[in-house]
């Protein structure tokens, strides 16, 4: 008998992640330096028109677009949680 256990098709595409360390305007009195999550192939990541909307606004809020980067003028990670939105 033999039991062959395959794995399904993926969800959703795996995103690949980089993160980055803000060395700009460092704050001594901060504890940490800011870190800031981009795609891999977030095509720059310190400049806002690389994000999305929603990755500028949290740029802007708290200097991580969190992986909202536009690849081809898309944003993955959009459309990545509007995938999960639909599955909950
Ligand atoms: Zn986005």
């Amino acid at each position: 008998m033999t039991i062959v256990v395959k794995d399904g098709p993926p969800k959703s595409a795996r995103l690949l992640w980089r993160v980055v360390v803000g060395t700009a305007g460092l704050d001594p009195s901060r504890p940490s330096r800011p870190l800031s999550w981009h795609l891999a192939s977030c095509a720059n990541p310190v400049s806002p028109e690389a994000h999305c909307e929603e990755g500028r606004r949290m740029i802007t809020t708290m200097a991580d677009p969190d992986g909202h980067c536009l690849v081809n003028g898309e944003c993955p990670r959009c459309a990545q949680q509007a995938t999960q939105e639909l599955q909950s």
